[in-house]
């Protein structure tokens, strides 16, 4: 096989290997990497394997030729070692797609998980440590500190807005110690992602402390949540002759490119749709309205509270033309009064849900209430225990904790407190380099 090259989406930033638009994060022209052309694949040639062995062979095109195709196998088999099982959804007739089976209980540790694996490879014969840098809300700083605790030659700077995260997620970020570092912005999350740009671009800086990136743009955490739409959908059509409708619930459109490409690739997924929260701008553009990006607003599915879409530049590199996009692809909006309804519907049948995955659940109850049927798997994008101020009330009983999830809430956590400036970070990074 030849070498894929990967482009950005400005298309002002030289072709690179995959192993540099993975250390890379951003092109240098501010774009995402997408890859040169879309692999095709033959279902006929994946095996019937575990998730590590389907993603093995659906990435094997797009690490083709470059310095990681090698370490593939291992690399997937490191990432990729927890179960993403297609559950029947009680009483319904669709499944849920459980991907939150990983150390931090939520789909973000299959990309954290695996782009650590890369990085750790990518690494490995430089002297200075790496620093990984990343704002976070909630879930994503979790999913890095976990995934990269404790590799060698990489140190995490995890910022979080003091306050704004829940009891459970700040003890998930301050709980790892080690190589991983959280600190309590006084702040907004606005701020945090601030501070973290600035330092990034900061050339005096990264001379004295190199730091990379590790948010939803990255290559590396994009191209393996393709795996367990890829796994389900072969195992399903396998099993029962017939192509799966995948439901997608969306923030930054990360979740959703990943299942476009799998379709784009050959593998057979029909329907893909979308389940927004009440930031429901790439709703409206779907439905026709022009693509107005906005200030989010706060939601019960606050993993999904984002108003501009980091990757809709690689949705519109995947389909340029709006007609057939508006065709190919559907959208949902979902608003709390109706996360709030399926939540409490679905705890009366025995199922204990997440906010988020209660918006595909909704999307999908509303699409055949209009008559659209078929097969179907709702992506569950994290467990409720991580929401249990949410789930608990409305369910009206506890939430059982995943043993993994357990082990981390009885470690104990520690955080820096820090002032919302740039100066304040810079400062601290260089202190602890
Ligand atoms: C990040 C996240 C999402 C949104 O995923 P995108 O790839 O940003 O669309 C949905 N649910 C949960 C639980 C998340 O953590």
């Amino acid at each position: 096989m030849t070498a894929l090259r990967y482009i950005s989406t400005r298309g002002r930033a030289p072709a690179a290997t995959l192993s540099q638009a993975i250390a890379a994060g951003l092109a240098p022209d501010g774009g995402l990497y997408v890859p040169e052309q879309i692999p095709a694949l033959d279902p006929g040639d994946l095996p019937d394997g575990s998730l590590a062995d389907v993603a093995a062979g659906v990435l094997a095109p797009y690490f083709a030729g470059d310095a990681l195709a090698a370490d593939l196998a291992a690399i997937c088999a490191e990432a990729l070692d927890f179960p993403v099982p297609l559950v029947p959804l009680a009483g319904t007739g669709a499944n849920l797609l459980e991907l939150f089976h990983g150390p931090t209980a939520a789909f973000k540790d299959i990309g954290a998980r695996f782009l650590a694996a890369c990085l750790r490879r990518l690494r490995d014969h430089a002297t200075q440590p790496l620093t990984i840098l990343v704002a976070t809300s909630g879930d994503t700083g979790a999913a890095v500190a976990a995934a990269f605790h404790r590799v060698p030659g990489l140190r995490v700077v995890v910022l979080y807005p003091d306050g704004r995260v829940s009891p459970r997620q700040a003890h998930q970020l301050g709980c790892f110690g080690d190589n991983v570092h959280a600190l309590r912005v006084d702040g907004s999350f606005d701020d945090c992602q601030r501070m973290v740009k600035t330092a990034l671009a900061d050339t005096a800086l990264q001379a004295q402390v190199p730091m990379s990136s590790a948010n939803s743009i990255s290559l590396g955490r994009l191209l393996p949540q393709m795996s367990y739409y890829a796994h389900a959908a072969l195992g399903w059509q396998r099993r029962h002759g017939r192509m799966l409708n995948v439901m997608v619930p969306t923030g930054n459109l990360g979740n959703a490119l990943a299942a476009l490409l799998v379709r784009e690739m050959g593998l057979p997924l029909d329907r893909v749709h979308l389940a927004c929260n009440a930031n429901d701008v790439i709703v409206r553009f779907l439905h026709g309205d022009d693509y107005r990006p906005r200030c989010s607003v706060p939601t019960l599915a606050n993993a999904m509270d984002v108003g501009s879409p980091s990757n809709m530049e690689r949705l519109r590199w995947l389909m340029p033309d709006d007609a057939e996009l508006r065709h190919r692809l559907g959208a949902s909006r979902v608003d709390d009064v109706r996360i709030r309804d399926v939540i409490a519907r679905l705890a009366q049948g025995g199922t204990l849900i997440c906010p988020h995955t209660a918006c595909a659940v909704d999307a999908w109850e509303r699409l055949r209430a209009r008559g659209i049927d078929g097969d179907w798997a709702l992506a569950a994008t994290a467990h409720p225990a991580k929401f249990e101020g949410i789930v608990e009330p409305l369910a009206g009983r506890p939430v059982p904790v995943p043993a993994s999830l357990q082990a981390l809430l009885r470690r104990p956590a520690q955080a820096e407190p820090m002032s919302a400036e740039s100066s304040a970070l810079a400062g601290w990074l260089r202190k602890t380099a």
